[in-house]
């Protein structure tokens, strides 16, 4: 198989981060974006030479925006092997006919129903799974956090139960009508979150109880995450595995300094992070309590960015162009400069990322 064809549909937070990621991978090739609306971000991407497509109807308004258009949605779908859809919550659904029509593969995002695809997807839980399949859907960014997290430590023991609070974000920094603006607000007010649910649309048989609650930020997610094992597990066991992924940055707080959110991003920023995304699921290493068989941690997920390598890999999977997940991941993770985060904060003395 020669390269991936690759349309974005929706190009707003995720799908510009993902469009820019596939014009980064050697297997892959951008067919273009897809947009509803003019704005400031389609005119960039237009002078930048990424091909625009737009609704039929609509041809005549971009032009007036400034904007070369190549043709309509369905004409750029025509033209890919997959489209990732990056479309706002719900809309996804609604593109499924399209895609069926053609005869296209897709991606969906957490937004979208897990009853719209085969599998639901993440690189460490079930790459495997999702190989060759037509319709996936990579699950929302609390939910990869929690997945990036688990089918890590469940290499050095058997999960018997996870209890997570999850304290979100209220809204993308774009996102200028979203509140609270102060409060804080359970959500939803019932146990449990959906975001254990979502969980359990890839580790199937899991039992997770999530809650969540809403805060007046714009930067990131927190998750104070419990996780029972069936028998005793050693601190340096977990801090252990969690150094050798490099989709996890294990952050010490009190070595470097990075204590909120708010540190993160400005160390993001120091080090020249496009948009300041962190892509990495960041975990506090002062925070890992082990008791027993109990861990208790405290993590923060960047959710405008932390989906962008799993939607890369899983346009690999889909297509059966590459069978192994670490050798996806792999080539993901060196084109994206997937680790650079925790290499570039680690103590000396610990260990090298695997
Ligand atoms: P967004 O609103 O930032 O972007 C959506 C884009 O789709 C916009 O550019 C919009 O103009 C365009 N669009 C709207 N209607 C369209 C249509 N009918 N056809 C084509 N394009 C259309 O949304 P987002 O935050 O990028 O979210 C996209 C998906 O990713 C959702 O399912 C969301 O739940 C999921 N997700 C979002 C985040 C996040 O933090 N923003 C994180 C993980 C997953």
């Amino acid at each position: 198989m020669g390269k991936i064809r690759v349309a974005v549909n929706g190009y707003g937070t995720i799908g510009k981060r993902v469009a820019e990621a596939i014009m980064l991978q050697p297997d892959m090739e951008l067919v273009g974006i897809a947009k509803t609306r003019p704005d400031y971000s389609v005119l960039l991407a237009s002078r930048n030479g990424i091909p625009v497509y737009v609704p039929e109807e609509r041809i005549r308004l971009f032009a007036e925006a400034g904007i070369k258009v190549s043709g309509t949605i369905e004409d750029m779908v025509k033209e890919a092997d997959v489209v990732v859809d990056a479309t706002p919550a719900g809309v996804g659904a609604l593109y499924k006919p399209l895609y069926e029509h053609v005869g296209v593969k897709a991606i969906f995002q957490g937004g979208e129903k897990p009853d719209i695809v085969e599998a639901s997807f993440n690189s460490y839980c079930n790459y495997e799974e999702c190989i060759d399949k037509n319709y996936v859907r990579v699950v929302s960014c609390n939910t990869t956090g929690l997945l990036r997290l688990l089918c890590t430590l469940n290499s050095i023991g058997r999960i018997r139960k996870v209890r997570a609070t999850i304290v979100r974000r209220a809204a993308d920094p774009k996102e200028d009508k979203k509140g609270p603006i102060n409060s804080i607000k359970p959500n939803p007010v019932t146990i449990p979150s959906h975001h254990g649910l979502d969980v359990k649309t890839v580790l199937k048989n899991i039992d997770i109880i999530t809650t969540a609650v809403i805060v007046p930020t714009t930067l990131m997610h927190l998750h104070i995450v419990n996780v029972l094992f069936e028998n005793p597990v050693r601190r340096d066991d977990v801090i252990d595995v969690l150094s050798r992924r490099k989709r996890i940055a294990l952050i010490n707080a009190e070595l470097t300094g990075i204590n909120s959110t708010a540190k993160i991003v400005e160390a993001a920023r120091d080090l020249g992070r496009k948009r300041y995304d962190v892509p990495e699921l960041v975990v506090w290493e002062d925070s890992i309590h082990v008791s027993g068989n109990e861990v208790i941690l405290m993590q923060a997920v960047h959710q405008e960015s932390i989906v962008v390598p799993e939607n890369i890999d899983a346009l690999r999977a889909v297509t059966g162009l590459v069978s192994r997940p670490e050798e996806s991941i792999r080539i993901t993770d060196q084109t994206l400069r997937i680790g650079v985060f925790q290499e570039s904060f680690l103590s000396p003395n610990r260990n090298t990322l695997g």
